[in-house]
């Protein structure tokens, strides 16, 4: 007999891992004690060496899906007697922080007591130490009921005694409830607060059926629900919402239904079935309203994730719902139960809530699977807020972050945590939420500033905030360059320190020269970057239109780089831009009116659809470049030319052999395909100079335009072919979501010098 002591760090409280712990202990005869501590789970573990090695290894490999085992140490310890293996009362010995767990799908086993629980018949919130709401509910560590916004429903003597047993599946676990003492669904403005949860889903099934539109309160938020087989139901739904031309997610019953709607791999079977059930952005088969995905020839689908979207789809004829955030335009998700009733009102005929109260905001995540890998796009409920190690201190770090599609993050010991998907802050509630998210999880995760980083644009919201906490706590700040955090975000998530090739491609961040970039190939690691090749400048008009006016960079490429004036004319009426107009926007680019000099892929990406007539003007975020890789013809395997020379990649030859195979009436797929290929190869064989100067082989690939799947996968495989090592995201968004990690591994970096 010998004993060890075995500390776990990482994710492993509130995921049912003290339970799991003396289930293998039980299994491999082992004596002792677990206990949680609040930085981890401690253990002390007596029994044959070769039982104690079993026990080891089963606490790696069988641990419950949503843990995390950063680090377990086990030490020797003197021989201590137990009698028996015994789960003991919590400690909390330190200031020091576990992780805290993303919200977690419901389960199977708890899928299965819906039906043969006596006191969990149908129980629309039904969870389990392995399932439930977790993040969405919690106010302050430890994870402990009174600290949830569970406090207010006292347990019945039944649950009770399944939270006390350790044998019990619902040994602590803190949102337990039932039928008789959990909380329950209600239609908002009815009389009767208590129908009984089928009538309600057979509410919801008939208001869907009948064309009309339903609220229903989420994990994280509300949501809207319709029939996605209903072109009137949708367009009410766009009119209502005041969301034009954005697709639409739909949620699936099942992998069956998903597959009729989707090409679906393997790859993407997993990721869509994952405890973490994010909407997934699949190859669209066209079998819904054309108005859902808006034309575009990809879909979102995710599954049900709730146990009250089981009970729905019980009573729906339809095997999918069309399934979006309850928000105004760009507002954050709808979480308080008056404020939906109240501004919801006037977009659902019938509004469904629960009586708990969400704590923290949590939206759907969104990923997608590409070169064969799973990326996420939108980091939120049951990814938010676990935690990223990036393998340098970075206690007391605040990264701001960008300005679209915003999330910040807070540095504890050597883990990024970063926030959930905030949005654009140009839009007032969001940045409210900013802020109130920023003060929330220094809360719960004990987190007091020590410095500060942000992006180099003075204008970014976010660079005020972290200016002014700067100020307020004569602490200092540190700017980064938009593409230099790029390539460190991609970086620190793949634990890599030392230099890499960063191929940083988006639409706008602002450049260390003054001018707007996102074309960029830098030699970069956490200290420093060079910047090797960029797009070559041409010069737009528009400031604020120009993202989402696409023919704005249509006429400035065709200015710059074709030969024919009068074709340019032509063109531009095409786009619908009158000659008075276009002649006019011309001039201002000559006389340099309200212009900025511009090395960003996103606006070549637009250019080139307004050149093809893909798209003018956009009603959402990137609309030209998700358009323009729609239509791509998969069989084309032809390009255009480029040029590279003294570190700049110049696409005139492109957009003048473009603009000659529009005027002659090639079809637009084939263009398309062109224009993609002829990126692609140019990024490969500036890669190829990069690594033959420096001698690096190691490529970083980030940025908004990394969410292109069609240029990813081409990048990814060209260099992987030739043997280079390609590095893509996956924990945290290719797009500004993920800058935020970035930011933090530079200036953690920088702090550990100085
Ligand atoms: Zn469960
Ligand atoms: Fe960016």
């Amino acid at each position: 007999m010998i004993s060890r002591t075995i500390h776990i760090r990482g994710l492993v409280q509130g995921v049912g891992f003290r339970p799991f712990v003396y289930r293998i202990a039980t299994r491999e005869g082992i004596r002792g004690e677990v206990e949680n501590r609040n930085d981890g789970v401690f253990i002390i573990a007596t029994g044959d060496e070769d039982a104690l090695d079993k026990f080891e290894k089963a606490l790696r490999d069988e641990a419950p899906l949503a843990s995390q085992v950063k680090e377990l140490i086990s030490e020797q310890s003197d021989n201590q007697d137990y009698k028996d293996f015994s789960i003991v009362k919590s400690n909390n010995i330190s200031d020091a922080v576990t992780g805290v767990s993303p919200d977690i799908a419901v389960c199977e086993e708890c899928r299965r007591d819906m039906f043969s629980q006596a006191h969990r018949v149908d129980y629309p919130l039904i969870n389990c130490t392995n399932c439930g709401p977790r993040f969405s509910i919690i106010k302050d560590l430890p994870y402990d009921r009174p600290n949830t916004t569970m406090k207010s429903f006292e347990m019945c003597p039944e649950c009770r005694k399944e939270y006390s047993d350790v044998n019990d599946r619902r040994f602590h676990a803190q949102p337990v409830s039932c039928n008789n003492c959990g909380p329950y669904y209600y239609i908002i403005g009815s009389e009767d607060q208590r129908t009984g949860i089928r009538d309600i889903c057979l509410a919801i099934a008939e208001t869907i059926s009948k064309g009309m539109i339903v609220a229903l309160k989420g994990t994280g938020g509300y949501h809207l629900i319709c029939d996605p087989y209903n072109d009137k139901a949708i367009e009410k739904l766009r009119q209502r919402k005041g969301r034009e031309g954005k697709p639409f997610a739909v949620m699936s019953r099942d992998m069956d239904a998903a597959k009729q709607h989707a090409v679906i791999s393997n790859e993407e079977e997993k990721l869509l079935s994952s405890w973490r059930k994010p909407i997934v952005l699949l190859e669209s088969k066209d079998q819904l309203s054309e108005l859902v995905s808006a034309s575009l020839n990809s879909i979102g689908i995710v599954l049900p994730y709730m146990p009250i979207h089981y009970l729905i789809f019980e009573e729906l004829e339809t095997s999918s719902i069309l399934f979006t955030s309850a928000n105004l335009s760009d507002e954050p998700v709808i979480t308080d139960d008056e404020i939906a009733a109240e501004k919801l009102k006037g977009i659902a005929d019938l509004i469904v809530a629960y009586n708990r109260e969400i704590y923290n905001r949590v939206d759907d995540s969104l990923a997608k699977v590409m070169a064969g890998k799973a990326v996420i796009l939108r980091r939120s409920r049951s990814y938010t807020p676990a935690a990223i190690d990036i393998n340098c201190s970075t206690e007391g770090i605040f990264a701001a972050g960008a300005e679209l599609v915003n999330s910040f993050a807070i540095g504890k010991g050597k883990d990024a945590i970063l926030s959930q998907y905030i949005g654009d802050l140009k839009n007032e509630a969001s940045m409210d939420f900013y802020r109130s998210s920023y003060k929330l999880l220094s809360k719960l995760f004990r987190f007091s500033p020590l410095a500060t980083v942000s992006d180099y644009h003075p204008d970014y919201l976010s660079t005020h905030f972290a200016e002014e906490l700067s100020h307020e706590m004569d602490i200092p700040l540190f700017k980064v360059q938009h593409h230099h955090a790029h390539i460190a975000s991609c970086m620190a998530e793949n634990m890599l320190d030392e230099k890499v090739i960063g191929l940083a491609f988006d639409g706008v961040g602002l450049g260390s020269d003054g001018n707007i970039w996102g074309g960029e190939i830098l030699l970069a690691d956490y200290k420093e970057f060079e910047r090797v090749y960029h797009l070559d400048y041409v010069p737009i008009v528009g400031a604020d239109k120009i993202s989402e006016e696409a023919w704005r960079s249509g006429l400035a490429y065709l200015n710059k780089y074709y030969p024919d004036k009068s074709a340019i004319y032509a063109l531009a009426k095409d786009m619908g831009i009158s000659k008075e107009r276009s002649a006019l926007y011309l001039k201002g680019i000559d006389k340099g009116i309200n212009s900025h000099y511009y090395s960003s892929a996103g606006r070549l990406f637009d250019a080139v659809a307004a050149i093809t007539g893909v798209n003018m003007v956009s009603t959402y975020h990137a609309e030209a470049p998700m358009r323009l890789e729609s239509v791509i013809d998969n069989t084309e395997k032809g390009f255009y030319d480029y040029s590279l020379e003294s570190g700049i990649i110049s696409f005139g030859p492109t957009i003048e052999q473009i603009t000659n195979d529009r005027l002659n009436s090639v079809a637009v797929s084939r263009i398309s395909a062109r224009f993609h290929n002829s990126v692609a190869n140019a990024l490969i064989e500036a890669v190829g100079e990069v690594a033959q100067l420096s001698g690096i082989r190691k490529v970083v690939l980030s940025g908004g335009t990394f969410q292109n799947s069609y240029l990813t996968s081409s990048v990814y495989n060209a260099l992987k072919k030739y043997n280079y090592n390609v590095y893509l995201h996956s924990t945290v968004p290719p797009n500004d979501g993920g800058l935020a990690l970035g930011q933090m591994a530079i200036a953690a970096r920088k702090l550990s010098t100085i």
